[in-house]
């Protein structure tokens, strides 16, 4: 049996187009069911349901055999004690499609407070990625940590920026910020068990390969 780690949400909805065309049919709905763990169309296939931020935890240990996470995620698991073990990263999915930004209030003045070289709040979740980004600039920094809704720390004073991921930029309007920096782009990809690669080489390595064949035909058809 071969397990998938996916998160509700926009990774499940962006993976389901990959998997149909790959002949791959998830026969639950995850929010019309309560079950965590979805059978497929593929008796050798399911899907495990997990937070995002959990999916490279799942594959890292096993508990899942593979699995589809952003790039935001991977980076601060990797950076995570004991998230430095090995994750095998064969491919980009180029689905979730974001970037990770610097946004403060309108009326913050990031450019001169970096001029300046002010000490810098900063609000997140990714402190690893900010903190590095940061470090590269020389520009100082005092992190908070947050686990959602960035947005708020610069209106109510916790912070004077965030550091978020942005799509098209509406939340961000519509909370009064204003992205004033990016710093990553960001997609989903596939990560893989490198033991359960090794264990169960052959319906992986068909599986990857219908991610692959999925991804590819997809962005032919964006070109035509
Ligand atoms: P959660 O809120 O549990 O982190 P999301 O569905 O919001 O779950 O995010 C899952 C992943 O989707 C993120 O790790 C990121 O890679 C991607 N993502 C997050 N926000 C956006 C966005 N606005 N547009 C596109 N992709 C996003
Ligand atoms: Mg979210």
């Amino acid at each position: 049996m071969i397990t998938l780690a996916l998160s509700k949400g926009r990774i499940f909805d962006d993976t389901l187009p990959l998997l149909a065309a790959a002949g791959i049919e998830v026969l639950d709905d995850p929010e019309k069911s309560r079950k965590l763990i979805l059978a497929t169309n593929r008796p050798g296939l399911r899907v495990v349901l997990v937070r995002a931020s959990d999916v490279p935890t799942y594959v890292q240990h096993g508990g899942a055999d593979l699995g589809v996470a952003g790039l935001d995620v991977l980076l601060e698991h990797a950076a995570q004690p004991g998230g430095g073990g090995p994750l095998y990263r064969p491919l980009d999915l180029g689905i979730a499609r974001c970037r990770m930004s610097v946004a403060t209030r309108r009326d913050f003045d990031y450019a001169s407070a970096v001029r300046q070289g002010s000490r810098i709040r900063v609000a997140t979740k990714y402190t690893h990625a900010a903190r590095e980004h940061f470090a590269a600039k020389g520009v100082h920094v005092d992190l908070i940590k947050l686990y959602g809704s960035m947005e708020l720390a610069p209106l109510t004073g916790l912070a004077d920026a965030i550091v978020d991921l942005v799509s098209t930029g509406s939340t961000l309007k519509a909370n009064d910020l204003v992205e004033v920096e990016r710093i990553l782009d960001v997609s989903a990809r596939l990560v893989v068990n490198p033991a359960s690669l090794k264990l169960q080489r052959e319906p992986l390595r068909a599986l990857i390969d219908g991610f692959e064949a999925a991804v590819a035909a997809r962005a032919a058809g964006a070109a035509a």
